[in-house]
């Protein structure tokens, strides 16, 4: 089974109406980050009808955008409804979660960041749930939490933004962390490239960021990019002298990978 470790089905309805019909049709189980309340019973709706139709399934993960802190109105709302979902147990990971310090414009809300990523880990350490990080420009941001990350059933890293160096030390450092790539390493992002060419296979995941990391070429992604991912994953893997697979056996062990990243007990 193709799998997505990280996408935004309600944002890729706009570029493809009927991406759901194409996900069943690929075969493909995807974590489906939301960034409100909205966006999330979107993605709980196509979760219920998936099980219901023995369909591929979507993981549900909610947090704040951590570019869009400006977009919550109120933070105290949005931390009790962030609360409710995960202690009802329909929340099944937090995240998208962490800091952007790409430019400017994100540097401004650094504060505002550094809040909201303490009440994110605060609740996935409470209730147990994998932790979906992204981060941009904001290694050094993270690696501070190691010990409140090592606490957490799994840590996603979403577009693994770290170096080969970075992304052992965090193996070392206890931490259940898993590396997933997307179209960086076919769009030849050479540290990407590396890291998954070089990290261990039991960590390694594959996304596609849907509809916002398009490979060359294209205008959007989505499901109809994991084989050409997981191709490159593997040639890459190969031209490194790592353990060699094939595309079709590194499908399978990717699968396995999120499986445990996102705690399947089955
Ligand atoms: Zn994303």
């Amino acid at each position: 089974m193709l799998t997505d470790a990280h996408c935004h089905p309600f944002d890729l309805r706009e570029q493809m109406p009927n991406a759901e019909e194409a996900r069943r049709a690929r075969n493909a189980a995807c974590a489906a980050s939301s960034w409100n309340l909205r966006q999330f019973e979107f993605h709980e709706g196509l979760a219920q009808n998936a099980k219901a139709d023995n369909a591929p399934p979507l993981v549900l993960c909610y947090a704040v955008h951590p570019q869009l802190p400006a977009s919550v109105l109120n933070l105290d709302e949005y931390y009790s409804t962030l609360e409710e979902l995960a202690a009802s147990g329909r929340l099944e990971a937090v995240g998208e979660a962490g800091f952007d310090l790409f430019d400017e414009t994100y540097k401004t809300t650094e504060k505002i960041q550094d809040e909201i990523f303490a009440v994110h880990l605060e609740a996935a350490m409470k209730h147990h749930l994998p932790m979906v990080v992204h981060g941009r420009k904001a290694m050094h941001k993270i690696f501070p939490f190691s010990k409140e990350l090592k606490k957490l059933p799994s840590v996603i890293f979403h577009s693994w933004p770290g170096t080969l160096v970075e992304g052992e030390s965090l193996l070392h450092r206890g931490v259940n962390v898993f590396f997933s790539f997307g179209a960086a390493i076919v769009n030849n992002h050479h540290e990407a490239q590396r890291c998954c060419a070089s990290l261990p296979l039991d960590r390694l995941l594959v996304e596609t960021d849907a509809p916002y990391q398009p490979l060359r070429g294209k205008d959007f992604s989505s499901w109809e990019d994991l084989p050409a991912i997981i191709q490159k994953a593997a040639k890459l893997r190969n031209d490194a002298g790592s353990p060699g697979k094939s595309a079709d056996e590194l499908e399978e062990i990717i699968e396995k990978n999120f499986r445990r990243a996102f705690q399947f007990h089955d």
